[in-house]
């Protein structure tokens, strides 16, 4: 009983990492009901519109009698009622509708009370309404055990299923849950920390540095023959990528691994627009495996056979994922250095540059103790910052800087080439510049200063237009719609990467390049949000 309630006080049926459904709707509840308690649609209607809940409804047309004493049923126990939804499930074939009515009738025959006819169709649409979400569940079972919290937590994470994890809470056995493949884990994600030249968060730790891949995220549960991928979603996205699960199948072992699916030939990564044209494919065609092959960059070992690693230290689950999976076509594992005792900025930003140079995204840095949390954006693992791309731009204002930046000209205001050719501004740098590069301009930009004619709409009164010869490449974190600047558009925490005196001002980038930047980013926001 105490499995089968626990279940039932998160509104599922099942446990959460079973697959099976009932199949029962709300026009087959309806039915069955009025079989047994014959109503007509007016008296129905009028339920509904009362409580706004089909439980509820159904349960104050029931026929039973009102004063029985709540939960003193017998024939239908928490336990009973699972037995009856097992055999729900079960039924199929050709007349399987009529099978699980004649079920269900049997059910709420059993229920004889309102109150338990209106729970039992609460449980089966999946929407109990009384406040209790998983969280408070798991608060009480172990309250009602006394054991942690997190034990009871993390038991749910092994197991996926709240029912065994009550019953192992009860017995003390909450250590000795198995580790459920085909139920996917929470990710561990990382927190953002700017670029730049001192990592002054970072002191104090031991550090590893990896590249961070440009795919897609996923878990690979592998038992056996037996190979499941689950996306960020915590879906199942096996089918898209045949063959990975193929790959992964002849390891002929028992392992959770979590890392990154990319678009990958001869060994080369191919950009995430690449991959698009797989995510979210069911059937994959010959042809588009040929076209976009994928490969799965492995970063993270969960679990080995029945072992559940999330609280080894970083350090040993690496060595441990060495051991596991040895290279083969498809199936790499992600390169990693451990970094020096001291926080060096410039081998970190000399590895994020390498990074970038082999097709990838950025570097993600992960401390050496850092336990495998799932869910949870920590300051365990951080992402150096993401640039979607740069943008090549050209500068038509500067500003006098602040502060010891004060005798200089130090605040650029930057354009791309509009849609009828002309340059239209879409943001402000103060960054990335060294003095010496900002001195060295300075008397460029007084000798090119342009009358005050010149002036951009939107400009403010301290901007001093400028001849637009000076080309730089910068770099951002998003692009923004915004009214700020001529373009239409803004960019997020802009900074300058170098100033390209190899480019002229007819060269830079355009506002259809920075549009395309824009919905490449609203669509990678779809495909996995929050990233
Ligand atoms: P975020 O989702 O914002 O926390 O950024 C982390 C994302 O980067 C993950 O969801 C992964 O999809 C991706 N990623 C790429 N390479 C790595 C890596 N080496 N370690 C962890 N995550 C990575």
């Amino acid at each position: 009983d105490l499995e089968a309630a626990v279940r039932f006080f998160t509104g599922n049926p099942f446990a959460a990492s079973d697959r099976r459904t009932l199949s029962i709707g709300g026009s087959a509840l309806v039915k069955v009901a009025r079989r047994l308690w014959h109503f007509d649609d007016a008296a129905l209607s009028a339920a509904y519109a009362h409580s706004g809940d089909l439980g509820d409804a159904l349960g104050s047309l029931t026929q039973a009698p009102r004063d029985t004493v709540l939960f003193a049923h017998d024939d239908l126990s928490p336990a009973a009622l699972s037995d009856a939804f097992a055999s729900i499930a079960h039924a199929s074939g050709k007349n399987s509708a009529k099978r699980r009515e004649s079920l269900l009738e049997d059910v709420f025959r059993a229920a004889e009370d309102p109150f338990v006819v209106a729970y039992v169709v609460k449980i089966v649409t999946g929407d109990l309404r009384i406040g209790l979400r998983e969280g408070l569940v798991l608060n009480a079972i172990a309250s009602a055990f006394d054991v942690e919290p997190a034990a009871v937590r993390r038991g749910l994470m092994v197991s996926g299923d709240i029912g065994t994890v009550a019953v192992a809470a009860r017995h003390g056995t909450l250590d000795q849950l198995h580790v459920a493949y085909g139920n996917p884990i929470g990710f561990m994600l990382a927190s953002p920390i700017p670029f730049g030249d001192s990592y002054a968060q970072l002191a104090g730790e031991r550090w590893a540095i990896e590249d961070k891949y440009d795919g897609i995220r996923a878990q690979a549960h592998v038992d056996g023959e037996r190979v499941m991928l689950f996306s960020r979603t915590l879906n199942d996205v096996s089918a898209t990528y045949p063959e990975i699960v193929t790959a992964f199948g002849g390891l002929s072992r028992r392992a959770i691994f979590d890392g990154e699916i990319v678009a990958m030939r001869d060994g080369n990564v191919l950009p995430f627009r690449t991959l698009q044209a797989r995510i979210s494919r069911k059937d994959v065609a010959d042809a588009l495996r040929e076209d976009v092959p994928v490969a799965y960059v492995a970063f993270d070992l969960l679990a080995v056979d029945d072992e559940l690693l999330l609280d080894e230290p970083y350090e040993r689950r690496r060595a441990r994922l060495a051991k596991v999976l040895a290279p083969k076509p498809r199936l790499a594992v992600a390169p990693f250095e451990i970094l020096g005792d001291d926080v060096d900025a410039a081998i970190i930003n000399e590895r994020f540059a390498a990074s970038r140079t082999r097709g990838n995204e950025g570097s993600m840095l992960k401390r050496l103790d850092s336990p495998y949390a799932p869910g949870r954006r920590g300051k365990w693992w951080v992402k150096l910052k993401r640039e979607l791309s740069t943008l090549d731009v050209v500068v038509v204002a500067v500003e006098w800087g602040h502060g010891k930046r004060s005798k200089v000209l130090s605040d650029y205001t930057f354009a791309v080439r509009g849609d009828d050719g002309g340059l239209v501004a879409i943001g402000k740098a103060y960054s990335g510049l060294t003095d010496a590069e900002i001195a060295e301009l300075t008397p460029w930009f007084l000798e090119h200063r342009l009358p005050r004619e010149a002036q951009r709409a939107k400009a403010r009164a301290s901007e001093i237009p400028v001849e637009p010869q000076i080309v730089l490449e910068v770099a951002f974190d998003v692009i923004q719609v915004s009214e700020l600047h001529e373009s239409g558009f803004s960019l997020r925490f802009p900074r300058i990467v170098r100033i390209r005196d190899d480019k002229p001002a007819a060269e830079i980038d355009t506002l259809d390049r920075v549009r395309e930047i824009y919905e490449e980013q609203l669509r990678r926001e779809k495909i996995e949000p929050s990233r």
